[in-house]
């Protein structure tokens, strides 16, 4: 029985003066296959409708709720706002790999 995933937002938010549309990904190359999420029809702006890195123990965004933790391409560990409300971003920096341009600033 497939397990139902459950869903971040109740109702579908707004971005633009416009409900978002929810859709699900078909592209899996990059481990986010079949996840739903809402997109913006006039900017394009996107959030996963789904729980995935939404873990207790993660910063708090600017919204005073729990972020999201989501491997980005090229990148470490990046926090943002789980319902894409804010723009906070917070790069989880424990396991770096490459140091090759580290800089101490
Ligand atoms: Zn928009
Ligand atoms: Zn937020």
């Amino acid at each position: 029985m497939p397990r139902a995933i459950p869903r971040l937002f109740s109702r579908a938010p707004l971005c633009c003066e416009l409900r978002m549309i929810r859709r699900q990904t078909r592209d899996n190359s990059k481990g986010n296959g079949n996840r739903w999420f809402y997109s913006c029809g006039e900017c394009g702006h996107m959030v996963f409708d789904d729980w995935e890195g939404i873990r207790d123990g993660n910063p708090l965004c600017e919204c005073k709720e729990i972020s999201r933790g989501q491997k980005e391409r090229g990148r470490d560990y990046v926090f943002r706002c789980a319902r894409g409300e804010c723009e906070y971003r917070s790069e989880d920096e424990e396991d770096e790999e490459d140091e090759e341009d580290k800089e101490d600033d």
